[in-house]
């Protein structure tokens, strides 16, 4: 039979794509002799030869490049896309091989016959027809292999020759396969071809199938596990022997020998916690209530240092000097053994930063045996940091005072209340009454922490304050208190400490032995004078610690085997001189004075600036001057006035002369009587105009009537007038007596000028009166 030819059908490659006959697909096409060949169609009969490519990736292409077996499509709607792409919705017509291939303006036309297909034996093929339409039915009931439509239309094909073309069409096979399924004319070879592929398919399709079901039933295994476990929960909650967590909570508050209120109140939130499920957040409220509880020290105590004489070398081993305060502590720590701690007078330390008010504190818990803590009281506002929040309070915790007896781990420690003066209260509650509380021995057997709920004993903790002045100490408070002073050190004292313990101390710290690094007199000298104004010796500490550290720089560098720092060497190791010693009046000056002033770190000069000038009478006083400095200079404008007559000064100038009052500097603010004489002073010497000496230091408050009254904290005035070289200084006859505190070589270099009235401290510091 002699086939026939059909000429010149355009042709249009595709690229990894077998277009079946009995099918209907779309496609996208852009290169140029894809879109000569759509032209060539539209133009005429609409017929295309659709044939694939034997390589996806070619762009350019010969007739070679192509199979020879393809479908003759019908080209039914051509859209145009953005870009120079159409799209062509096409239906598959019947197979055909191409005989020849040319090209001819950019288009490759075909000559091609058609390709019938071969039946041979029809039952085989009905056979054939019919598996394959049972696997295709099985394979359809899972969707995500093959799409809904696709389904339908293979469900409902009824020739077997369609159902090779549509499932060749739908099925995800290589386009080999698909190549070879269409090339293929024997229906039995396609039906097998088909069958093989459909058994791949369904292979698939159940191996699917199973995994999805394994991954199932690890999710139900799961949730039954879970409500397994929570029925377990139930049946042991209710027959009342959780072996787990509850049991062993219950076993070890027992074991904590508590109060009996408190093991109660435990074993109460413990049952109350274990009917709760874990996950719930008031489950973990009451998990963490009840490790609290456990936690807390309720029969852990310390045994006391029962030898007086031990407890007394840890005071002396760990600080120099002190001598007054180690005695009272000694007697502190006798009356201590004897009463065993029955109502002890709380002890406050009372001075300027840095004179060992935190470091004595530690001494008295090793000197005890007892464990220390400390907790900063300078800038509790809150009520609550010190009583705690109600557990109610989302993330409520204990007070800083529980929290401070759980760090130490028992219930007899010292405990360090530092700065007390630095309280405040605002409205969330005062501080200063819960802290009242906690001091008090009627009362502080029974705190009560809010968090806690059940009253803690804390009548067998030592509690020490400490304090830089006394006087934003709430008065209740300071009743409850002992006060010891401690004052600044002298230039001797810090030189012994620093040699004695800080140098020793850092140079430890900083992991430097004692033959690698020496420091001498001199070099301490030179710290303290040059990069340190203080009274204790916080700053010489960490200036030789920084020694220390770049000592240790240059031991580890390598090249030297032991450093010794002297004078000159602490300038190059700190830098520049901080301080210089001559920041006091030079020179005999008119209308300026040298007051001593006591502050809360210490002793220091004060220089009263005096100018009278030509006005209406007014006074000005500046310099952050408190009340009672303003009053007291009132004072001794009044008794100049009052006694103008005596000192040689014309009564009406007062009504022509305004005064202004200075002292500098001008930002620190400055209140006390104690600087009433050096007011009046620098204001005589303003209006007479004679200098008054710079050699010459005063302190001493001032009446009205010219009488000198005693002032407090002359040692540490003494000090200061020490460190800037003054040598006479006037004190009121009344502090005669503190004298003696004054340590005896700082006495001895000192002049020291008792006065009562201030006639005789003008006549000491005045020229020409
Ligand atoms: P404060 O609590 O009064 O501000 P610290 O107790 O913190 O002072 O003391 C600062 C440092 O000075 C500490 O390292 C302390 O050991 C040391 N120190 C203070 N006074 C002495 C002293 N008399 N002997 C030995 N070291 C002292």
């Amino acid at each position: 039979m002699a086939k026939s030819t059909i000429e010149k059908v355009p042709l249009l490659a595709l690229r990894g794509r077998v277009v079946f006959p009995d099918t209907a697909p779309s496609f996208d096409i852009g290169r140029l002799v894809s879109l000569n060949a759509v032209r060539y169609a539209s133009d005429g009969d609409t017929y295309l030869f659709v044939v694939a490519q034997k390589d996806a990736e070619k762009e350019q292409i010969v007739p070679d490049d192509l199979y020879s077996v393809g479908v003759v499509c019908k080209l039914r709607q051509v859209t145009r896309l953005p870009g120079n792409t159409v799209r062509i919705f096409v239906e598959g017509l019947f197979r055909a091989t191409a005989v020849r291939v040319e090209e001819v303006e950019g288009c490759m036309l075909a000559d091609i016959e058609r390709l019938e297909t071969v039946h041979s034996d029809d039952r085989l093929e009905e056979a054939y027809f019919r598996t394959s339409k049972d696997m295709v039915h099985e394979i359809c009931q899972t969707e995500a292999r093959i799409s809904k439509n696709a389904a339908s239309e293979l469900e409902l094909c009824s020739d077997p020759d369609q159902l090779v073309n549509i499932a060749g069409h739908y099925l995800r096979i290589s386009v080999e396969q698909k190549q070879t399924l269409l090339e293929c004319s024997r229906l039995i070879e396609r039906l097998k071809m088909l069958d093989t592929i459909l058994n791949d398919e369904l292979e698939i399709v159940r191996l699917e199938r199973k995994i999805n079901a394994m991954v199932r039933q690890n999710i139900d295994k799961n949730q039954k596990e879970y409500y397994l476990r929570e029925q377990l929960k139930a049946i042991h909650t209710e027959l009342g022997d959780d072996e787990d967590e509850k049991t062993e909570l219950e076993r070890k508050i027992k074991e904590r020998h508590m109060p009996a209120e408190v093991e109660e109140k435990a074993l109460k939130e413990l049952s109350r916690m274990s009917k709760m499920q874990t996950s719930s957040p008031d489950y973990n409220v009451l998990r963490v209530y009840i490790d609290w509880l456990l936690d807390l020290p309720w029969a852990e105590t310390t045994e006391d240092t029962k030898d007086l004489k031990d407890a007394v070398k840890v005071l002396n081993d760990d600080h120099y000097g002190l001598e007054k305060i180690k005695e009272r502590i000694t007697e502190y720590l006798a009356v201590l053994q004897l009463t065993g701690g029955m109502n002890a007078p709380i002890l406050c330390f009372v001075g300027p930063p840095g004179v060992g008010k935190t470091s004595i504190a530690s001494s008295i818990a090793r000197a005890l045996g007892r464990k220390f803590v400390r907790m900063s009281l300078g800038g509790v506002k809150d009520e609550s940091e010190i009583r705690g929040h109600r557990k109610t309070y989302v993330g409520a915790l204990p007070g800083r005072i529980i929290a401070g007896i759980k760090t130490a781990g028992t219930s007899n420690p010292v405990f360090l209340l530092d700065e007390i003066d630095k309280l405040s209260s605002d409205m969330r509650g005062d501080p200063a009454s819960a802290l009242l509380e906690v001091l008090d021995p009627a009362q502080n057997s029974t705190f009560r922490d809010r968090y806690l709920e059940v009253p803690y004993d804390l009548s067998k903790v030592l509690f020490i304050t400490t304090a830089n002045g006394l006087d934003t100490v709430p008065a209740p408070l300071l009743d409850r208190m002992e006060v010891i002073e401690l004052n600044g050190y002298t230039q001797e004292e810090k030189r012994e400490i620093a040699k004695r313990y800080l140098v020793d101390k850092r140079r430890e710290a900083n992991g430097v032995k004692k033959e690698q690094l020496t420091v001498t007199d001199d070099a301490i000298d030179e710290i303290i004078n040059g990069y340190t104004l203080e009274a204790g010796v916080r700053n010489l500490e960490r200036n030789i610690d920084a020694i220390c550290r770049k000592a240790a720089v240059k031991l580890a560098s390598g090249g030297v085997e032991n450093i010794t720092v002297n004078a000159g060497l602490v300038s190059e190791m700190l830098g520049a001189r901080r301080y210089d010693r001559d920041n006091f009046i030079a020179s005999d000056e008119v209308g300026a004075a040298t007051g001593l002033a006591w502050t809360a770190v210490g002793g220091t000069t004060l220089t009263i600036e005096v100018s009278a000038m030509h006005g209406k009478g007014d006074i000005l006083l500046t310099g952050k001057l408190g009340d009672v400095m303003k009053e007291s200079a009132r004072a001794a404008i009044s008794y100049i006035r009052a006694n103008s007559q005596t000192y040689g000064i014309d009564s009406s100038t007062f009504e022509t002369t305004d005064i202004h009052i200075h002292v500098p500097e001008g930002a620190t603010p400055k209140d006390g009587p104690s600087a009433g004489i050096t007011m009046a002073t620098a204001i005589l010497s303003a209006f007479t105009g004679k200098p008054v000496k710079s050699s010459v230091a005063m302190t001493g408050e001032i009446t009205l009537r010219g009488k000198v009254l005693p002032i407090g904290g002359l040692k540490e005035k003494a000090l200061a007038a020490y460190r800037v070289g003054v040598k006479d200084v006037i004190i009121p006859a009344d502090n005669k007596k503190d004298l003696e505190e004054i340590p005896e070589n700082i006495r001895e270099k000192l002049h020291f000028i008792p006065v009562t009235d201030v006639d005789a401290v003008f006549k000491s510091a005045i020229i020409g009166i």
